[in-house]
């Protein structure tokens, strides 16, 4: 609850500074998604997504159900929530529901003879789909509608590029905050720990993730929780890291090499570095996300270590940590200026360790903007 309280005086902060960017345009939003409907067939969405419900109007409960109607919109919530709802989701109904929020909905559509609605199928359970449609008798005609709010928030509004180039700068400084702290003797979880501490100090909720802090032979486990283990000399270490800033989150990993490195660790690390950025510059608009991914994997392969490279490039980022577009082999989704992604090649060497670098970058009709600019410089020689 404290928490909450805080992360709201931050965000106050922030959105003082530049009310006009900082503004989420939830009706222009809801608006975008009604142009849709018909397309799909339908005059309504039920929306039962927690991110899809805040990206629409701006409600941020851990529970609730939103309704896109042609002419209105509806938000059920239970009594936790009432006030909370009210004053986060402007020109949206909020209707308190005591007898379960899809119930309620449901009968709601009944009531307005309301033929054909769109609902989450990626996101619902059978078993409340099947509560859905006893509660809502047998005139409404269901049709399966999930996704087109994922689709939507693929391309982000001013005031969501803006949340998450502070968030990308808030992490970006954290790191250059602790990259003295990277040193032998200094154990995994403390060097997490102490990252995520700076993340909140600069007004961040906190951190998208849990950060990944892994050292040596552990460097070569893509997603290691941060261990008791001590960083020692001559290890590779991987951070990867990314705050949540009103409700926006932003995804960076760095690697650094404890001493002086050999051949082996300078060519891993290089090469690592050289798909990241010749990733980075294909994430133009107009080109397949899988164009990105076959643009680190050809560096890779020239240096014989892209069978090292066992996940995709990238994701989008925004209100969730991974959201779409997949930035992976062969994907066909075409890049639009204002699609937030991350280019994340890594090696990883069993038995040796690994080296990742990651960015949060913004896309652009001309060269992508870094929303992590951090330094890439990798050698730390006492
Ligand atoms: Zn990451
Ligand atoms: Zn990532």
């Amino acid at each position: 609850m404290l928490l909450n309280e805080g992360a709201k005086a931050s965000s106050f902060c922030f959105h003082t500074m530049n009310p006009d960017i900082l503004q989420h345009s939830y009706e222009a939003r809801r608006q975008h998604l009604r142009s849709k409907f018909g397309r799909k067939k339908i005059s309504a969405l039920l929306v039962t997504s927690l991110p899809n419900i805040s990206y629409l109007t701006g409600f941020h409960g851990s529970a609730g159900v939103a309704l896109v109607g042609v002419s209105k919109s509806l938000l059920w919530v239970d009594p936790r929530y009432t006030l909370q709802a009210t004053e986060q989701a402007a020109g949206v109904e909020v209707i308190e529901a005591r007898r379960g929020l899809l119930k309620q909905a449901a009968s709601w559509l009944r009531k307005e003879r309301i033929g054909h609605v769109g609902y989450e199928d990626a996101t619902l359970t059978c078993r409340a789909f099947s509560g859905l449609q006893k509660a809502g008798g047998p005139r409404i005609h269901w049709v399966a509608a999930g996704g087109m709010v994922e689709d939507l928030r693929t391309v982000k509004d001013a005031a969501e590029i803006e949340w998450i180039r502070k968030a990308g700068k808030l992490t970006a400084q954290v790191f250059e905050e602790i990259r003295g702290k990277i040193r032998p003797g200094v154990r995994e979880s403390d060097l997490a720990a102490e990252i995520e501490y700076r993340m909140k100090r600069k007004g961040a909720e906190g951190a998208a993730f849990e950060t990944i802090v892994a050292s040596g032979e552990r460097s070569a486990w893509p997603h290691a929780h941060p261990s008791a283990k001590l960083l020692k000399e001559n290890d590779l270490v991987i951070v990867d890291l990314g705050a949540i800033l009103a409700g926006y989150a932003a995804d960076m990993t760095r690697t650094v090499y404890l001493g002086k490195p050999s051949a082996r660790v300078r060519t891993l690390y290089n090469k690592v570095r050289e798909a990241q950025e010749r990733a980075t510059q294909v994430a133009v608009e107009g080109r397949l996300t899988g164009d990105v991914d076959a643009a680190a994997r050809r560096v890779l392969k020239g240096s014989k270590l892209e069978q090292y490279f066992t996940h995709s490039t990238g994701h989008g980022v925004g209100l969730e940590i991974h959201e779409m577009p997949h930035v992976s082999r062969g994907d066909k989704s075409r890049l639009r200026k204002g699609c937030v992604i991350t280019v994340e090649p890594g090696v990883y060497l069993e038995g040796f360790g690994g080296a990742r670098i990651e960015d949060t970058i913004l896309v652009t009709d001309g060269r992508p903007e870094v929303l992590t600019p951090a330094t890439k410089d990798a050698w730390f020689i006492s």
